[in-house]
């Protein structure tokens, strides 16, 4: 049996991961969750999953909630949670909590040499520099959950090393607007915004796909994990999400890893660690299927810009551009911006600053802030 953290387990990433922990009981132990204030949904997982440890971030909870009776035992404190991750009984860390609250606990499970899964990839975007490095040294193993890595990591399994790739493409189903030109975003509501063609997901990620900055989140997320240069890295929509990704390596072969989009698919690929888990899977039915592949739509080249630049310099730029963009979306939800200016909060912050080296996490946190702060004037 193995002990589980699941961090961010009432979210989107979090129900998938308990629905594959719940076809695989016998391999692992859910030691712990962390959320932020859903506790009915959390009084449920205790119930099915029973915990020894519940992390709640919010402070303005109910206290009389029955979660407090429920039998495990609830911490607020944050440096519990540092002390739940680095437990040495623990052996895996899922890192799923939405947005750059996430960086704090991916750091602590990286820190204590966990096996990392990482759906944040804020984390990876923001502090790629600080962990990557540190990963190395602690020996932590940090496995992709993001669909599109994890298919990369799969197709690179069994390979000696990246040497040999000449380039990888990174899939975007296009979100709702792949069809729109930037003149048409003017128009766009909140709900639009929110209704994803393919995948199910937590609302700031569905923004991010709607924007495409979670296809440029993610160009920089897969430099850092595969150690490549963003010269080598291609993104193309592909609306109907089956292919994940694709690498092409320098003999000419391309390998491709396909399901139907679910996020069970790479959450039991990241589980099992070089076992295929077993869960119930709808099968693909290629008779019934055509596969197509378009550009990235026009207009949108200058975030993908910022992203690649991000890629070349790397430091402090991750954490700026990803600072800019959560500012910009939670305006957006809170109707205090249109759509359209998301790209022109997250360009404008972003051009205001230069890039610093990064050398300790204090410093990612240092930049978020000042980004923060930019962005919200340009608001
Ligand atoms: P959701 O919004 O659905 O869930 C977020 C989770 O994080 C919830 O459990 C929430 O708790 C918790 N949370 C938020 N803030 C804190 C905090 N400060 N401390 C502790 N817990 C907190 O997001 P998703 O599941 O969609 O996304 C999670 C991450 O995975 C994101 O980084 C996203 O980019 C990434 N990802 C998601 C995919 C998807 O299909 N959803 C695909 C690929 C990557 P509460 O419920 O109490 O608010
Ligand atoms: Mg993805």
């Amino acid at each position: 049996m193995k002990n589980i953290v699941l961090l961010g387990a009432t979210g989107s990433i979090g129900s998938s991961t308990l629905n594959v922990l719940r076809q695989n009981k016998e391999a692992f132990t859910l030691n712990a969750i962390a959320l932020n204030q859903n506790l009915d949904v959390a009084l449920e997982i205790i119930q099915e999953f029973n915990p020894e440890h519940v992390f709640i971030s919010d402070k303005n909870i109910n206290t009389e909630h029955p979660i407090f009776s429920s039998g495990s035992k609830i911490l607020t404190c944050l440096e519990d949670l540092k002390v739940v991750i680095q437990n040495p009984a623990v052996e895996i860390v899922i890192s799923a909590i939405s947005g750059f609250a996430g960086l704090q606990s991916s750091y602590w499970a990286i820190e204590a040499g966990k096996i990392t899964l990482i759906a944040n990839k804020e984390s990876i975007v923001s502090a790629g520099d600080i962990l990557i490095p540190l990963a190395a040294q602690t020996k932590a193993k940090i496995i992709p959950v993001d669909s599109e890595h994890n298919a990369i990591y799969q197709c690179l399994l069994g390979e000696k090393d990246t040497s040999a790739i000449s380039t990888i493409l990174i899939t975007a189903s296009g979100g709702p607007f792949r069809k729109l030109s930037m003149r048409d975003l003017e128009a766009v509501s909140l709900q639009d915004a929110l209704q994803h063609p393919t995948w199910q997901m937590g609302a700031k990620i569905t923004i991010d796909s709607a924007t495409l900055m979670n296809k440029c989140l993610e160009l920089i997320e897969a430099c850092y994990l595969f150690n490549l240069p963003e010269s080598k890295i291609e993104v193309a929509t592909h609306p109907q999400s089956i292919i994940h990704s694709m690498v092409t390596y320098q003999d000419g072969s391309t390998i491709a890893q396909l399901s139907n989009p679910s996020m069970e698919v790479p959450i039991a690929n990241a589980l099992g660690m070089g076992d295929r888990l077993p869960i119930k899977f709808t099968v693909l039915d290629f008779s019934a299927m055509s596969l197509t592949f378009e550009p990235i739509p026009a207009g949108r080249e200058a975030i993908f810009e910022m992203a690649r630049e991000v890629c070349r310099q790397k430091g402090s730029l991750g954490a700026i551009f990803n600072a800019a963009n959560e500012k910009a979306v939670q305006a957006f939800l809170d109707n205090e911006i249109s759509f359209i200016n998301i790209y022109e909060v997250v360009e404008r912050t972003f051009n205001h600053f230069s890039c610093s080296k990064l050398t300790t996490i204090e410093d990612v946190f240092d930049y978020d802030r000042q980004a923060r702060i930019q962005a919200e004037k340009v608001i």
